[in-house]
């Protein structure tokens, strides 16, 4: 993927397809406006998710659902294979090593690892190995090192303390439509769904303002920087470039 020299490069990894919209669609809107390159990986398709459709057939429309998604949101969107459930650590952590040494990204998020959901756990885990693996096999310093952030999912909140967020006000029609290309996010937008199912519809949309106002616009998406040394609960807004100076402006103020 070609790009102008000195844009962002920007890796989503989400556990299933949805995840890595959710935590970071309208950060990749922006990023992709300005000329970056974003890539979104989803580890899984999630096809267990709906209990009224045989997996097999669900699979084949989050496969649709992942690429109009990733056309909205102007990024590439890739599943490396797996079935849902089913995660090889070894395997997984291997794929993505050759997606960040191909990709070469500024700046990787991924989810928290507070969540309820094991694979979204697994995906923290894969993610942070990863880059880590990557960095030792290219030889690469702290300054080639992408800058990880953990993104909000309403999945993974126990002990998710943003400190960076990214003004998405301009881009949030946009990310809402990328969600919209989802049956789940759909079909948790009635009131009535709340109770039965994970209310995605309610929680982004109302999260993005909420983190706006925290952020002084109107609508922001909130990350959480892998290494930091930034009190909670004084959130810094600042634009999807600058975050890939995060992990190195942070770790040299020791
Ligand atoms: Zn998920």
């Amino acid at each position: 993927m070609e790009t102008a020299e000195g844009t962002l490069r920007l890796m989503v990894v989400g556990a299933h397809a949805f995840d890595a919209e959710a935590m970071a669609g309208g950060l990749a809107a922006r990023a992709a406006e300005e000329g970056g390159a974003v890539l979104l990986v989803h580890l899984t398709r999630g096809e267990r998710g709906d209990p009224t459709k045989p997996p097999e057939q669900y699979a084949v429309q989050l496969e649709g659902e992942m690429q109009q998604a990733a056309g909205i949101l102007r990024a590439r969107a890739h599943w490396p294979g797996h079935v849902a459930g089913e995660l090889p650590m070894e395997d997984v952590i291997a794929e993505l090593g050759r997606l960040l040494r191909e990709f070469e990204p500024h700046v990787v998020v991924t989810h928290w690892r507070g969540s309820w959901h094991p694979r979204h756990v697994a995906a923290h885990r894969v993610t942070l190995e990863a880059v880590q693996h990557a960095g030792r096999a290219g030889g690469a310093g702290p300054d080639q090192a992408p800058a990880v952030y953990f993104g909000e999912n309403c999945e993974d909140l126990a002990g998710f303390v943003p400190t960076l967020y990214v003004d998405i006000s301009t881009v949030f029609s946009r990310w809402l439509e990328a969600l919209r290309c989802y049956e789940l996010f759909r079909r948790s937008e009635p009131l009535e769904s709340y109770a039965s199912a994970i209310p995605y519809a309610g929680f982004y949309p109302a999260m993005a303002r909420v983190r706006g106002l925290e952020a002084g616009c109107t609508y922001a998406q909130a990350f959480m920087p892998a290494r930091t040394t930034a009190p909670a609960g004084h959130p810094m807004c600042i634009a999807p470039g600058e975050m890939r100076t995060g992990f190195r402006s942070v770790s040299g103020t020791g």
